[in-house]
């Protein structure tokens, strides 16, 4: 029997929430949301600052949100893409991409740093094409990175592509190194422990109701703190007033039982590399430490009214496409049985661009809007936070993300019919890609016509 939700494959077993907010209490600075970005920020204030007094507010355990659910992949991928910050201009944005770079480095390093095992694996990342129109795309690709300082992407040949994986019709890719595979709870765990052990005080089950400025009320009690962080990125839509600013779009993943090495030698894949691919609605895949494949993709995109999944309840439709994906991908782990499929909320902002925000009036900060590639985002955006909160005035604190106004997105039912219409286009044009329909044609009509509407490529 496949495990269905109980929040990831990555939560074996789902852990015991640790203490509440015992009542009303005092902060210099209180940070809702117990995912990495807040995680991260109170790592980052209480290595600069001993003794400044934090408080992390969670809902229900840390993790609990995408955090703990996602990918792992540890990707230097600069949300919504380097020409949506063309306004900026080149240079700024080259020096985002290499701040985003050095990003995967200085998550490495502080795993090390502070012992923290994270299954981590520095393999690079592997897009493939598996049909002309998304080889088309992958060449395009290449060449337009080519053009942009820090991006190393190398495009590779039919061939170049076997030496690295087995993917069933694989006509060739992209491969760029700024990427490490993780076990995101193993590193999400070690961070809890060692921002507790910076004397941070992490209080889960602990629903934050409203944030104003200098008071945060939960169900349990009240907190009073100059500095507010708002750090709840997929759940935000919940919070009063908040309704329209990130959009909570669905990713769901299986993962295989471990596969034996006469599956591996099939598929090769050693060296760890994360892998995805060209397609409009698109795959991301890990091999884990132990042996297994952990495959996602988009399952039901989005809940009317901005709703969320209960604890990663995935519906059987989406288990089985996943489930077919992979096994026409990698034939030799076809046998290989299924064993969790879980679903996760990404934060999505109306222009599909992340952002850092901090009010000095107020006290009042946010990050978030990260889509699909928070997991190394939120490290910027914590030391990011750190620079706004304290005051310092850097590098990290003048990047194009940072107060960057977002726009809203538009009421319902126009939110749903927008966001389920466009993942339904997205899906059509791959069909017809698949099919060969337009081979050597380049991208589909539909996908284009869709890309145009959406605005977020
Ligand atoms: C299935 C899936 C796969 C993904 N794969 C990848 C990947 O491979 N690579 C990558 O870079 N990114 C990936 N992502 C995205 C990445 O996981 C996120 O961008 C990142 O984890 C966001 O971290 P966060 O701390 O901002 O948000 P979250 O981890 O969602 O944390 C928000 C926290 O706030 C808490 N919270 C919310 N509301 C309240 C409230 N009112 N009171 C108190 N607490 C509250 C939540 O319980 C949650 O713990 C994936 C996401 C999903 C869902």
């Amino acid at each position: 029997m496949t495990v269905n939700g109980e929040v990831s494959f990555w939560f074996d077993p789902l852990p015991e929430p640790g203490p509440g907010l015992p009542g009303d209490a005092e902060a210099d600075v209180a940070i809702v949301g117990g995912g990495f970005t807040g995680l991260w920020t109170a790592y980052y204030l209480a290595k600069a600052r001993p003794g400044l007094r934090i408080t992390v507010l969670e809902q229900r355990f840390c993790g609990y949100g995408a955090s703990g659910r996602n990918g792992g992949w540890l990707t230097n991928s600069i949300t919504g893409g380097r020409a949506s910050y063309a306004a900026a201009g080149k240079s700024a944005v080259e020096e985002f991409q290499a701040a985003m770079n050095q990003t995967v480095d200085e998550v490495i390093r502080i795993a090390a740093e502070e012992g923290i095992d994270a299954d981590l694996l520095r393999g690079g990342e592997l897009t493939v094409a598996r049909n002309p129109a998304q080889w088309q795309r992958a060449q395009a690709f290449a060449a337009a990175e080519a053009q942009w300082r820090g991006a190393d992407v190398v495009l590779l040949s039919a061939p170049e592509l076997a030496e690295r994986l087995q993917v069933a019709g694989g006509l060739g890719g992209t491969w760029q190194p700024h990427c490490a595979r993780l076990n995101p709870v193993k590193l999400l765990r070690g961070l809890l422990r060692t921002v507790r052990s910076l004397g941070v005080q992490v209080f889960e089950s602990s629903k934050v109701l409203s944030i104003e400025p200098g008071l945060v009320r939960t169900e349990r009690g009240e907190v009073r703190a100059p500095q507010i962080v708002r750090a709840t990125e997929g759940f935000t839509a919940q919070l009063p007033g908040l309704r329209r600013r990130w959009l909570p779009l669905n990713s769901s993943m299986i993962v295989t039982e471990p596969l034996g090495p006469e599956a591996w030698n099939r598929i090769g894949w050693q060296g760890g590399e994360t892998v995805g691919d060209f397609a409009h609605v698109y795959m991301y895949a890990q091999r884990t430490a132990d042996g297994r494949i952990a495959l996602g993709g988009r399952g039901k995109p989005y809940r009317f009214g901005s709703a969320v999944d209960a604890d990663g309840a995935t519906p059987e439709a989406t288990l089985a496409s996943l489930t077919k994906l992979l096994r026409e991908m990698f034939p030799a782990a076809a046998p290989a049985r299924i064993e969790h499929v879980w679903s996760g909320t990404l934060g999505v902002p109306r222009d599909w661009r992340a952002s850092v925000t901090y009010d000095a009036g107020t006290g009042l900060a946010a990050a978030g809007g990260y889509v699909g590639t928070g997991v190394a985002t939120t490290n910027l955006a914590g030391r990011t936070l750190r620079d706004l909160l304290l005051g310092t005035d850097s590098e990290l604190a003048r990047l194009p993300w940072v107060n960057r106004k977002v726009q809203q997105w538009e009421p319902e039912p126009l939110r749903w019919l927008a966001v389920n219409g466009l993942y339904a286009a997205y899906r059509a044009a791959d069909a017809q890609e698949s099919a060969g329909a337009r081979a050597g044609a380049g991208t589909s009509f539909i996908a284009s016509v869709a890309d145009r509407i959406s605005g977020h490529r």
